[in-house]
């Protein structure tokens, strides 16, 4: 989702923060995915970035991942998509607890993060982590084709 904050100053200050080698493929990752209003597909982000060997575009998304700096999710057809995580989330320990919305038409994949969320009520015994939540439908430019 599109911040305030994303600036290519605020993507240097993050790689800093996590002691990541300020490299231009991950500042360019960074700076694709902050872009975009719904999370990037891996065969988007391939192409995206075709100056980078796939080698190095995967090890950069897995060291986003592992250092809590993006999160991944997988679409209708199984595809991983990722999107860049609110503050919230820390090194091994991700707090992506946000509706993802995948559109059934574009399958494009939207982090809804300004939702309230129901409290579970689990059974007892059961002490909750984390959580993912996912609906499937239309996106606004899907429904407004749609009428
Ligand atoms: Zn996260
Ligand atoms: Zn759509
Ligand atoms: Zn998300």
């Amino acid at each position: 989702m599109k911040q305030p904050t994303n600036t290519p100053n605020h993507f240097e200050h993050l790689l800093d923060q996590h002691h990541l080698k300020k490299t231009a493929p991950r500042l360019k990752v960074l700076s694709m995915m902050a872009d975009k209003e719904t999370a990037t597909s891996q065969p988007d982000l391939e192409s995206l970035m075709n100056d980078v060997d796939r080698v190095t575009l995967y090890r950069i998304l897995n060291v986003f991942e592992e250092k809590g700096i993006i999160h991944k999710v997988f679409d209708l057809n199984g595809t991983a998509n990722y999107a860049i995580c609110t503050s919230n989330c820390q090194e091994h320990r991700h707090h992506d607890e946000h509706l993802h919305f995948n559109c059934t038409q574009c399958n494009n994949v939207y982090c809804l993060n300004d939702l309230n969320l129901p409290a579970f009520d689990l059974p007892p015994g059961f002490k909750v982590n984390g959580f993912t939540l996912y609906a499937t439908g239309l996106c606004p430019d899907c429904s407004k084709k749609q009428n």
